[in-house]
């Protein structure tokens, strides 16, 4: 049925919740019997209890995942069997697509056309693309004297703990699950305590698609308990962590305490947007910079929240980024013509407030947007805001706000903007607008980003490597590259007499 024809609150009122652990392919309650309440950002009424799994219970399932693990019953069957199983997979992800897409929407707050449209195919296609890939991925033999012979083969890791955040729930979550299943590993996903829902149904419909018990277990629950767990624990392997850089931290400290696991850190942003004079489209760039910034509410990691604008083009492009804003209103989630939902919780909303509150404090302009509204729905739901006359020493352009509001500054010249855009503790994205075809090779070879686009920041695909410099994390989600981090390297020399 088309998305406009479905009554969505009917849906919701009609749905269960099972917010019980999944772990060695059953549904379970936590050891204690502790829940905790799933707080929907649409109204911050109760979805449900969902289980607030703590370390015993984080115990249980790795030692059901090491179990999987040890005993091959995934890691030792051919790749185009685990490629059948995960082909399933995907093809029960979209078979859920309408349930899967209402769950996120009243968890996250995303409006419900881009669950649909984007959340689950998304995590569909990440789980069908690296089910193809496996049976097509060749190890090495090394050039070595004839008299020996090196096979340089990838290995599955283990026990690999995922540990994701709230934003993109789903899709967080399958580019840990893709790569880590393709190749044979077993996994404990912690879900954000703000979003658990989809990952619990995640793993109901892998054990659906034939994934055999114990390989993809779930433990909802607190990052300081089920996450510190499951990040200490001995007999985890590898963290595919994606989150905030503060957490990304404790990850690396996490691991230094406890077996010395690889830690991949998918971290936070503050990417740079930079327009030339030169660009003679600046109703274009305006429209992207505008889409990309308040798309998911403004909770997007590569959100380009700092815009360089050339100060002969700024008026223009101000005006129209002005302009674009009120076409972002805030409305309900769940009626199909939104494009605008809430923001996570309580927290994240008075985080953004404050944010906006800090961007007056310091002189910005705010020229769009700034307010708390839809105050008597009881959710969380802030206007697209657009600040003029910022600077990039000011708070709002140094730190990641995870919210609606952008920041223009505006630069004479262009090594000024590549100093600004390089001026920042993250290196997620960035991209740059020149007609000038040296000038855009030059600058975005200067950036310091895992990602540059040039004048144009929408393309994405699972084909293409996603992560950062510096403060953004190492290690690479999406692509083949995403394999390096759940496969060990060997090396196996045989000599030939
Ligand atoms: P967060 O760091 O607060 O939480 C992320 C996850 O870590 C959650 O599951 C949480 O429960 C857990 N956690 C929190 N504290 C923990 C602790 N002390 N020990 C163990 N686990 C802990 O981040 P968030 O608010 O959920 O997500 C927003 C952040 O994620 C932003 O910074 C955003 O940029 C980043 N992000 C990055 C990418 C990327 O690919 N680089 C993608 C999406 C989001």
């Amino acid at each position: 049925m088309a998305s406009a024809q479905i009554d969505w609150h009917a849906r919701a009122r009609e749905l269960q919740i099972d917010g019980r652990m999944v772990i060695d392919g059953q549904r379970r309650n936590t050891q204690s019997g502790e829940t905790f309440d799933c707080l929907s950002p649409l109204n911050g009424k109760s979805l449900g209890a969902v289980a607030r799994s703590r370390a015993a219970d984080v115990d249980a399932a790795v030692a059901c995942a090491r179990q999987a693990f040890d005993d091959g019953r995934w890691a030792d069957m051919a790749p185009a069997a685990r490629k059948r199983v995960l082909q399933r997979f995907a093809e029960k992800i979209l078979g859920a697509r309408e349930e899967l897409a209402l769950l996120e929407t009243l968890d996250m707050g995303k409006p419900i056309q881009y669950s649909l449209a984007v959340d689950v195919p998304s995590t569909a296609r990440c789980i069908q693309w690296y089910a193809e890939a496996i049976d097509k991925v060749y190890d090495e033999i090394a050039p070595t004297p004839k008299n020996a012979l090196a096979l340089i083969t990838r290995e599955p890791m283990g026990v690999i703990g995922a540990i994701v955040p709230w934003n993109y729930p789903m899709i967080m979550a399958a580019w840990k699950l893709g790569p880590a299943l393709a190749t044979g590993n077993s996994v404990v996903l912690k879900p954000s305590e703000k979003s658990p829902l989809t990952a619990l149904r995640l793993a109901e419909l892998a054990l659906e698609a034939g994934l055999p018990p114990g390989v993809f277990n779930v433990v909802p629950g607190f990052g300081g308990e089920a996450g510190e767990a499951l990040a200490l624990h001995p007999q985890v392997d590898a963290i595919g962590f994606t989150g905030s850089t503060r957490t990304g931290r404790r990850m690396l400290d996490y691991a230094s305490r406890s077996n010395l696991k690889r830690v991949y850190n998918e971290l936070g942003g503050k990417s740079a947007f930079v327009v030339f004079d030169d660009f003679d489209d600046i109703a274009r760039a305006a429209t992207t910079v505008a889409g990309s910034m308040f798309f998911n509410q403004g909770e997007s990691c590569n959100a380009p929240s700092r815009v360089f604008v050339h100060e002969r083009v700024a008026d223009e492009f101000v005006a129209r980024v002005v302009a674009e804003a009120p076409k972002y209103a805030p409305a309900d989630p769940l009626d199909p013509s939104t494009v605008m939902g809430a923001l996570v919780d309580d927290t994240q909303l008075r985080t953004v407030m404050g944010y906006i509150a800090a961007g007056r404090s310091e002189g910005a302009v705010c020229a769009a947007g700034g307010r708390q509204v839809r105050t008597e729905s009881g959710g969380y739901f802030v206007e697209a805001t657009v600040f003029d006359g910022v600077s990039n020493a000011m708070k709002i352009a140094r730190e990641e706000i995870f919210g609606p509001v952008l920041g223009v500054i505006r630069f004479k010249t262009e090594e000024e903007a590549v100093t600004l855009a390089n001026d920042s503790a993250y290196g997620l994205q960035a991209s740059v607008w020149s007609h000038n075809i040296n000038r855009a090779h030059r600058v975005a070879r200067r950036l310091r980003a895992g990602t540059v686009h040039v004048n144009q920041y929408d393309e994405d695909d699972i084909t293409v490597p996603f992560g950062g410099f510096k403060q953004s994390g190492n290690g690479r989600d999406k692509s083949l590259h995403a394999f390096d981090k759940y496969t060990e390297l060997k090396t196996t020399w045989i000599r030939i007499d």
